[in-house]
């Protein structure tokens, strides 16, 4: 096997198991790699060959980016190809009057955005793994993020995409218009699919105009329907500049602002909720005057109560560093992490039964949630201690998880399913919908050589 690859992509990109197991399997997994090869082609035509060759000879193909996901939909056994994309790293051309980016699989989030910001424009996709995780990979798995209200999924910011099949055949959809409604719009079977249809191997995406500015602020609410009233009052108060707005609850802001934090509280510690709130626009002087009126009058509806309204750039990182300071969580225990959605009138009743069953069934926990509010999706975090780990997970997984049904809620707003998420598949899709699913894998995979055991 090593040398058929080998011979493909040349000697120096194709490490054997015992060079694959040196290899971390990501930044919040204490393991390392297995595989019987990794290997790293440079072009959509090397992952071709290299897919005919496993194709031809039923070697299943594990395909890897930045390794930030949080499911284990990457994970390879030590029999398996991995595929990576880390030398397919060149943005191959940003078109400013196009509004578009084309690109290599393996480019990192951040290096694009830095690349979009040097022609004036935005790649608006955002969130804490930016500067390790690919552009391939937060297609693969739909990425969301922090500015989804403003901007979308990963999905909506995708053109075209070219992708390698599991026999080997490129299909090639590089697309630039964003009207295009011709017959089937097949990226979309790939975006999302978590590596199990085919490899995406570049892409096109929609660039957007750059912000002049932001502000932001961080505010305190008196109580959970406050919350939603004042998620309507700001986007319509501020004609779609709106572009995060991210609920805290108590027990997280604690966290995230009481040593061993770095971050300290800009206003106390005793609300029942806290929100992040960021808009974004095109003028520095009248956006800032439009988003403190509209802050006043929210004021004035006693929907805040209290409020830090940046004064600079600088202020806005602190505020964005609170919100992403989740590592805190690992304090003093091992948390157990949940990316959940769910219509925002049913949050209230959730999160407070959720509270009481897990008072009620797991002994010793800590619980914090915050998330982002204005898509609907909750991260909820619970802490056990490390000896309770493995015994308390299914348990707590089960209280999370089993109640979102009632709710038309769902398993995974913006993780994807992996291996992790694969047993509750079935509280947020139906029978036919994973029947359709797996007919589609039959017909792209027929031998199910591709990620082959994820998602179902
Ligand atoms: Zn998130």
């Amino acid at each position: 096997m090593i040398v058929a690859l080998r011979a493909i992509v040349g000697d120096n990109n194709v490490l054997d198991a015992a060079e694959v197991a040196k290899r971390s399997a990501g930044a919040w997994r204490p393991d390392s790699l297995k595989a019987a090869a990794l290997v790293r082609p440079k072009t959509t035509d090397e992952v071709s060959q290299v897919m005919r060759w496993c194709h031809a000879h039923d070697v299943s193909v594990v395909t890897q980016g930045g390794l930030t996901g949080l499911v284990h939909a990457s994970d390879a056994a030590s029999d398996q190809v991995i595929l990576s994309l880390e030398h397919m790293y060149q943005i191959e051309d940003i078109n400013p009057r196009q509004r578009t980016a084309t690109v290599q699989a393996g480019v990192i989030l951040q290096t694009l955005q830095e690349a979009a910001d040097a022609h004036d424009l935005s790649f608006p996709l955002d969130l804490g793994a930016r500067g390790s995780a690919t552009i391939g990979g937060n297609a693969a798995t739909n990425a969301g993020g922090n500015r989804v209200i403003r901007y979308g999924m990963t999905r909506d910011m995708v053109l075209g995409l070219e992708v390698v099949l599991a026999d080997g055949t490129i299909l090639s959809s590089l697309n630039h218009l964003i009207k295009n409604n011709t017959g089937y719009d097949l990226k979309h079977l790939f975006i999302g699919s978590e590596g199990t249809l085919g490899i995406i191997t570049r892409l096109v995406l929609r660039l957007r105009e750059k912000p002049v500015g932001q502000n932001m602020a961080l505010v305190a609410v008196p109580n959970f329907a406050a919350m939603g009233k004042l998620l309507k009052h700001m986007d319509r108060s501020l004609g779609g500049t709106l572009s995060a707005f991210e609920a805290m609850w108590q027990s997280f802001y604690r966290l995230v602002t009481t040593a061993p934090a770095k971050g300290r509280p800009p206003i106390a510690q005793d609300y029942p909720y806290y929100v992040l709130i960021e808009s974004q626009g095109a003028a520095r002087e009248s956006d800032t005057a439009r988003f403190n009126a509209a802050l006043e009058s929210a004021m004035e509806q006693e929907l805040i109560l209290d409020a830090a309204i940046s004064q600079s750039d600088a202020d806005c990182h602190d505020f964005w560093s609170l919100r992403d300071d989740v590592g805190q969580s690992m304090q003093g225990g091992l948390p157990v992490v949940f990316d959940i959605s769910l219509p925002i009138d049913a949050m209230e009743r959730y999160t407070e039964d959720l509270a009481r069953t897990l008072t009620a069934q797991i002994s010793e926990h800590k619980l914090w949630i915050f998330g982002h509010l204005g898509d609907g999706n909750l991260h909820i975090v619970v802490q056990v201690k490390p000896q309770d780990y493995f015994a308390m997970r299914p348990k707590i997984e089960a209280l999370v998880y089993q109640p979102l049904a009632a709710f038309g809620g769902s398993v995974s707003a913006e993780h994807g399913i992996g291996l992790e998420k694969k047993p509750y598949l079935s509280i947020s899709r139906s029978e036919t919908e994973i029947a359709i699913m797996r007919s589609i894998k039959a017909t792209l995979d027929p031998k199910s050589i591709l990620n082959p055991g994820k998602i179902f």
